[in-house]
């Protein structure tokens, strides 16, 4: 375009207020406010300006409002927003990890839309605690003495250990340094908590020796660290927990657990290895067991305390407390899906997380049918379908090597392939994640919740469509 086109056409672009008074933008400064819509009209008639491309001026009013779309939609999707799992990974950190029960998100609601009596006790009229809704029944679900909760089992560690062996020293085997994720490790986290790390044993070998031998007059606590997230195999020992407490209690040490994971629920009833209970770690006779609880428990992120009451009392009273806590709608989960435990029988029902770990093959096949059936219903043609075997993932570092048998929809595009389809799902308004199997997108039933199938449909119909 030359340089008189090129004026020509700049003097066909709308002003601002001309465009306001279009009934499309209206709408759109309805939804979005007309102060935001008035900047970006503005950007966008920039943008035209600097490249702009040749068009009649109602195709650039058109272009303008697409575009005015375009940026508001991205932006608003720029925040903390849904997406759809269909990885089959149950646990999955980066997505989230657990999904709460309905009962839990309804007591978030009515805890958040109001006032509650998250530090008043409604017997007595006068202050109360926010532990008070948390421990009695942690206290009855686990057997433990005394419970409270911070932020995430990472602080529970931190401020456990804070609180018991500032200065002091903690012995931990070689083959339960955890690294968590995201860099961070139990070595830091003890460090931090201006305890003094004593490593005992190798890699694969610990025995009870390594850590008599290891006690001073300075070891404040026994830590034993479960190795939630890896699996060591081959020519292993470790100090099960049984035999360490009986050395705590020889040497009046305190024995604390980070049981990570930490399931309430023995998950052998739904047909998964058997993982060390809460309930059974306190049995067993440790002073102090950590968890989170937004793992094997399912519910929001949180980290659970629960043991001696001489130990938890003093945790209560740390400083640091303050700054670790939960807030109000974090308790108001916590409680509604701890309280789903007085009733374990009907935990697979009610929590999703357990839900999802309990589906076996002819659940998951039907529900990959149907989901298979909804996206066929949909489109014409473009997208072949096929229900296939896939393996799951608990995830999450929880369960290390379980593997469950999965059920997935595999998708076949002749327009894309599958990183394109992956990456197009994965911009959809709705994202959807998903992994490649064969060369296919497979979307894995397992972790996909039914009332999201129509979704999902939808999403791929916009994609075959493009
Ligand atoms: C996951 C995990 C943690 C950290 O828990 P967050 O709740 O993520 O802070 C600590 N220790 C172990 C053994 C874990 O598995």
């Amino acid at each position: 375009m030359d340089n008189f086109e090129r004026q020509l056409l700049l003097r066909e672009i709308p002003q601002v207020n001309y465009m306001l008074e279009n009934n499309d933008v209206k709408k759109i400064s309805e939804k979005f406010g007309r102060k935001i819509v008035v900047e970006k009209i503005r950007i966008v008639i920039e943008e035209f300006r600097k490249s702009p491309i040749t068009m009649t001026r109602k195709e650039i009013e058109q272009f303008i409002i697409k575009r005015l779309y375009e940026i508001l939609e991205a932006e608003e999707n720029m925040g903390l927003n849904k997406v759809i799992n269909a990885t089959g990974i149950v646990l999955h950190t980066n997505l989230g990890r657990a999904p709460l029960p309905k009962i839990a998100i309804d007591n978030i609601i009515k805890v958040a839309e109001g006032y509650s009596n998250l530090e008043y006790d409604l017997s007595k009229g006068t202050r109360g605690s926010r532990y008070s809704h948390i421990e009695p029944i942690l206290k009855k679900i686990t057997g433990a003495e005394a419970a409270m909760v911070v932020n995430n089992n990472a602080a529970a560690v931190f401020l456990s250990l804070n609180t018991l062996a500032m200065d002091k020293e903690v012995i931990i085997s070689r083959g339960e340094q955890v690294e968590i994720g995201g860099s961070f490790r139990i070595p830091d986290i003890i460090a931090r908590s201006s305890a003094k790390m004593i490593e005992v044993g190798t890699t694969n070998k610990t025995r009870i020796s390594d850590y008599s031998l290891a006690i001073t007059e300075e070891t404040a606590v026994l830590l034993k660290v479960h190795t939630s997230n890896y699996k060591i195999t081959g020519f292993t020992e470790e100090v099960n927990l049984d035999a360490l407490c009986r050395l705590g209690k020889e040497n009046n040490i305190i024995v604390m657990e980070d049981l990570g994971s930490g399931s309430i629920y023995d998950l052998s009833n739904i047909g998964l290895t058997y993982e060390p209970t809460v309930g059974e770690s306190i049995k067993n006779g440790a002073d102090l067991v950590t968890f989170s609880g937004d793992k094997l428990l399912g519910g929001p992120q949180a980290g659970i305390i629960v043991g001696k009451k001489d130990l938890i009392d003093k945790i209560k009273k740390n400083p640091l407390t303050r700054m670790l806590r939960c807030d109000k709608l974090t308790l108001a989960a916590l409680s509604s899906v701890l309280n789903l435990y007085y009733d374990m029988d009907d935990l697979p029902k009610k929590v999703p997380v357990i839900k999802m770990m309990s589906l076996k093959g002819e659940e998951l096949t039907v529900l990959a049918e149907k989901l298979k059936d909804i996206i066929t219903k949909n489109l014409e043609g473009s997208l072949e379908l096929q229900i296939i075997d896939d393996l799951d993932e608990v995830g999450g570092g929880s369960l290390p090597g379980v593997i469950l048998d999965g059920k997935a929809v595999s998708i076949k595009s002749s327009r894309f392939n599958a990183n394109e389809l992956q990456e197009r799902l994965r911009k959809a308004k709705t994202p959807i994640i998903c992994r490649i199997k064969q060369d296919k997108v497979a979307l894995n039933i397992r972790t996909i919740e039914e009332k999201d199938f129509e979704t999902i449909a939808l999403e791929l119909k916009k994609i075959a469509g493009e």
